[in-house]
């Protein structure tokens, strides 16, 4: 076990798959007790068990985080059964794909509603007991997708960049009262997320004829990355893990792109 959350509780949402998984697992084994939410309560249960069973904290909650209600009530949830809130990693996404002429108006506001608002609302009931404690660590998930222009992803750029927008806002805001807030903009990494995106022909899907062979543009998209592949949840998890951490004590209201150098060229 390591130490770099020792003593901390960490709420993370999303966390029943790919990098919100990845990240609980993290946290947990650097000492952080973990609130697992996730609108999919089988797959935070899992998470939770997992961790507990390697000697860690932590609990499943079953959370909408587009929400107002549900949102309040996760953290409440965490408060409750560690009594206090040291970290948010604001993780939960759903993808988003179409041009902006062929999105429909339904799927632009459910999106948006979780992958923006969603955000928002996680950091609105955390900043509750934080600027109670007078610190916390806010990390929100945005994407490379918010910071420059990817194919077929308009209601999904649109949002990470809206995330990206909040952070500074917030961080702005928070600095003063203790509070850091930062955000990870990720490039490619193989989740179910992704996937769903790529047999939608979003993101650099867009544009491929005939059947849809996701493995095969992935493994084709690994040439939009200097580094010459594509991330790992681990990757992500382990700036999530730096942010959340006293290590970025001095870093607020940055956007950090995870991404083998793809926005850099
Ligand atoms: P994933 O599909 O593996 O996990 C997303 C999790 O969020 C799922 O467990 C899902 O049930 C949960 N979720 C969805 N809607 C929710 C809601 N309303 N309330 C609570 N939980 C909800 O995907 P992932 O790739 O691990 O994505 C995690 C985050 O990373 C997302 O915000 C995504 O946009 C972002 N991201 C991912 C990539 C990538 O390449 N995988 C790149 C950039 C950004």
């Amino acid at each position: 076990m390591g130490t770099r959350l020792a003593g901390k509780v960490a709420l993370i949402t999303g966390a029943g798959s790919g990098i919100g998984a990845a990240s609980a697992a993290l946290f947990a084994a650097e000492g952080a007790a973990v609130g697992c939410a996730d609108m999919n309560l089988a797959g935070a249960r899992e998470v939770a068990e997992r961790i507990t069973a390697a000697g860690g904290r932590a609990i499943a909650i079953a959370a909408d985080v587009a929400d107002p209600t549900s949102a309040e009530q996760m953290v409440g949830d965490v408060v409750a059964a560690f009594g206090r809130l040291d970290v948010l990693y604001a993780n939960a996404g759903i993808p988003g794909s179409g041009s902006a002429g062929d999105t429909s108006f339904d799927d632009w506001n459910r999106v948006i509603a979780v992958n923006l608002t969603g955000v928002w609302l996680s950091a609105k009931y955390s900043l509750v007991p934080m600027l109670d404690q007078g610190s916390g660590s806010i990390v929100n998930q945005a994407s490379v997708g918010g910071l420059i222009g990817v194919p077929g992803i308009a209601s999904y750029a649109a949002a990470k960049a809206g995330v990206i927008g909040l952070t500074r806002q917030m961080a702005a805001d928070y600095a003063p009262r203790g509070i850091r807030v930062n955000a990870i903009c990720p490039g490619t990494v193989p989740t179910p997320l992704v996937r769903t995106t790529y047999e939608n022909r979003g993101g650099f899907a867009t544009g491929t004829d005939g059947p849809v062979d996701v493995d095969a543009l992935l493994d084709a998209a690994r040439v939009r990355f200097p580094m010459g592949r594509l991330g790992t949840t681990a990757d992500i998890a382990h700036a999530a893990l730096y942010l959340a951490s006293d290590e970025s004590g001095w870093v607020t209201g940055v956007a950090l792109p995870v991404d083998g150098g793809m926005t850099t060229v």
